[in-house]
């Protein structure tokens, strides 16, 4: 029976074989990719490849059009195809995710960033359990206390901007960006029942949701709009109200998971309405150089001419383009700002940590946030593609140009880079409030050794300011030799060392002794001493590194002048570059004087570093008669300031008696160093400065 027709089913038997046989050749193609993927574990080419694609492409669209095929449906097939292997391999180099990730988001189920978090857990091949929390806050607060392994906030939005608050997170607390996603916002406008829209009374949504639908509100004059903590939340809302007068602004999902129908799609005054989410995390996490990443950092700029154009041209002059630039106003700062900067690039890259570095050099403050895979590339052309070979090399001028040998004239280092005076010429300003110290200023910090009582500490500042110091001095943690010996008033104190500074209007320093002291101590304290004892705790050094305080490092007891500058290092490498050095005097045979006051380094590190440095002739001679004519020696030496003692009544001081100064010594000193010309001051702008 040749002429009889095959009929339908068999037909669709056929094309069921046909599709299972495309459906093993494409996980044939997978086999071969994972192949490619492993050889390209040991290479160091990029996992996406813009030229090879375009061969591909190219290939089965010839293909495609010998056989009579639609090129245009090939080509939209392959390019699925081709980045789900991009994907495959990028997992694959990331190690797979290991059990399921706990992930916190902002807002209840169905929220929109519910569903970026669940968009980037796929894309990862990731497994996760999400739970959504009241504010930005409590989901950062649950992932710094290990409950979350990542925290997944919006960061900002085509139509409504930056979202302040995620990025006062970032910069208060320490936390990493780990990756990207972005969301469509698709906003719906959705009721118990299919209602006319004219019926509507009240339409709820998060503030954001309102003001991104604000000219369909408009043209509903008769539905007053009511903010909402959150768009599911609003949705949920109204779902339990099972009023019809009432509806949500919110994702379609959102309302299906409620039982809502949705009475208007795309309801948003821009349809190309996109959320960027940021990935956080507790810890950093390097990421393969052969996958597409961006680089996110705080920066806070020298107080120089031009600074962030110099910051600038330093990513660019290196090939990094830059896809953010965000300015905030920094908290306490009047008119000053820092800067949030995304590019594209990777840290763990050669040509990029190299880039870092001298960014580290011409800023003040540098924070990395982060590398991670990147998502919303500027160059849709060429996704992700790396240059061939990375320069593992920068350019002779600069920190990799390292010379073999240590400590010799003209010399580099080898244990320390971004303090050394080879790269950087100018000297280092480093800046609190409105005093600079360092280059051609001199600066006197006065005060108690320990702050005692609110008596002490309050006469102590007035007379120290009316006599010309500039920054109050006063120990609230104590590094004593015996345990018996007094130990400071601890935060009480600093309460009261702060009070006495504001209230004569000069800044503090006090001394950290721990890494958890730290970060409180840096919303009150102007400046951070490290003491000699600490000059070599490495996890205190790294910490003030991260934070955005200048901090004044003492030359440890039995310190070389190069342990004592790689430790500033350890505190630059982090990030800060506001570090004043201290001499204080190192352990010697000599026992005439508590220590041997080290002149000669203040023109050592004056060479070799383009810190600044203050020298304290109270700790290095421990007896007051020798304190003024070492203070004279030091600016005679070169130093950028002083650190000194000074008590009410020096006799009962109970801590460093011997050497504190009294008023009246003081006041002489310092009548006689009047001659010597004071710090330069910063220019800080008036409230209309920068206005046109
Ligand atoms: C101090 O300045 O209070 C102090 C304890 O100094 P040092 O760390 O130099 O001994
Ligand atoms: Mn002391």
């Amino acid at each position: 029976m040749s002429d009889q027709q095959p009929d339908i089913s068999d037909l669709r038997r056929s094309l069921d074989g046909v599709d299972s046989g495309i459906v093993g050749l494409i996980a044939q193609r997978g086999r071969l990719i994972a192949e490619i993927g492993r050889l390209k574990e040991h290479g160091t080419s990029a996992i996406q490849d813009a030229d090879r694609e375009r061969q591909v492409l190219a290939g089965v669209e010839a293909v495609a059009a010998d056989l009579g095929v639609s090129a245009s449906l090939v080509h939209r097939i392959f390019r699925e195809l081709i980045g789900d292997s991009v994907a495959q391999q990028a997992r694959h180099l990331a190690g797979a995710a290991t059990g399921r990730l706990r992930v916190a988001f902002q807002g209840s189920a169905h929220a929109y960033s519910d569903a970026a978090a669940r968009k980037y857990l796929a894309a990862r091949g990731a497994e996760g359990d999400l739970a959504g929390y009241g504010t930005f806050g409590q989901a950062v607060g649950a992932l710094l206390a290990g409950e979350v392994d990542l925290a997944v906030l919006p960061i900002e939005n085509t139509s409504a901007g930056s979202i302040n608050e995620v990025y006062t997170l970032l910069r208060e607390h320490d936390l990493f960006i780990s990756g990207e996603e972005t969301w469509k916002v698709d906003h719906c406008l959705a009721a118990v029942q299919d209602v006319p829209l004219s019926s509507l009374s009240r339409i709820l949504s998060h503030p954001q949701g309102l003001e991104q639908c604000a000219q369909f509100l408009q043209s509903l004059p008769h539905a007053i709009p009511a903010s909402y903590l959150d768009t599911a939340g609003a949705v949920a809302a109204v779902a339990a109200m099972g009023d019809p007068s009432v509806a949500a602004i919110g994702s379609a999902e959102a309302a299906q998971a409620h039982g809502l129908v949705v009475l208007r799609h795309g309801i948003a005054d821009s349809q190309d309405n996109y959320t960027r989410f940021v990935v956080l995390s507790a810890a950093a996490t390097p990421v393969d150089v052969r996958i597409a990443c961006k680089t996110s950092l705080i920066l806070i700029t020298r107080h120089e001419e031009g600074a962030l154009l110099r910051c600038l041209e330093i990513l660019s002059g290196s090939g990094h383009s830059m896809t953010k630039l965000e300015s905030r106003p920094r908290p306490g700062r009047p008119w000053e700002y820092l800067f949030f900067l995304d590019f594209e690039g990777n840290a763990a890259e050669p040509r990029t940590a190299a880039a870092l570095d001298e960014l580290r050099l011409a800023a003040q403050y540098v924070k990395v946030l982060g590398s991670y895979p990147a998502k919303a590339l500027r160059h849709p052309a060429h996704p992700g593609s790396l240059p061939d070979a990375p320069a593992a090399e920068a350019p002779a001028d600069t920190l990799e140009a390292v010379a073999a040998d240590g400590a010799t004239a003209g010399h580099r280092s080898r244990q320390y880079r971004l303090v050394d005076r080879a790269s950087r010429a100018a000297d280092t300003l480093v800046q609190v409030g409105d005093l600079l110290v360092g280059g051609s200023g001199f600066a006197v910090m006065a005060g108690p050794c320990s702050v005692e009582n609110a008596e002490q500490i309050a006469a102590t500042a007035k007379f120290v300011r009316d006599h010309g110091a500039h920054v109050l001095r006063g120990g609230v943690f104590k590094p004593r030799t015996s345990p018996y010996a007094f130990q400071g008033l601890g935060w009480k104190g600093l309460e009261l060392l702060v009070a006495a500074g504001r209230e004569i209007g000069l800044p503090v320093v006090t001394e950290v002794m721990a890494v958890e002291q730290a970060q409180r101590m840096a919303k009150d304290a102007d400046i951070l001493q490290v003491g000699a004892r600490n000059m070599q705790n490495f996890d205190l050094l790294r910490e003030v590194g991260k934070l955005d305080r200048p901090v004044l490092l003492k030359r440890g007891l039995s310190s070389t002048i190069e342990e004592w500058l790689a430790a500033a290092e350890y505190i630059v490498a982090q990030g800060n570059q506001q570090v004043i050095l201290c001499e204080r005097g190192i352990r010697t045979f000599e026992n005439a004087t508590r220590n041997t006051l080290d002149l000669s380094a203040v023109a050592v590190v004056r060479e070799r570093s383009h810190l600044p440095v203050i020298v304290d002739p109270s700790h290095s001679t421990g007896q007051r008669r020798y304190v003024a004519p070492m203070a004279w020696a030091a600016r005679a030496a070169g130093a950028h300031g002083l650190l000194i003692e000074v008590h009410p009544a020096p006799e009962k001081a109970l801590s460093d008696a011997e050497q504190s100064l009294s008023f009246g010594e003081f006041a002489a000193l310092m009548s006689q160093l009047a001659a010597v010309p004071g710090p330069s001051r910063a220019t800080v702008k008036a409230p209309n400065a920068n206005l046109p």
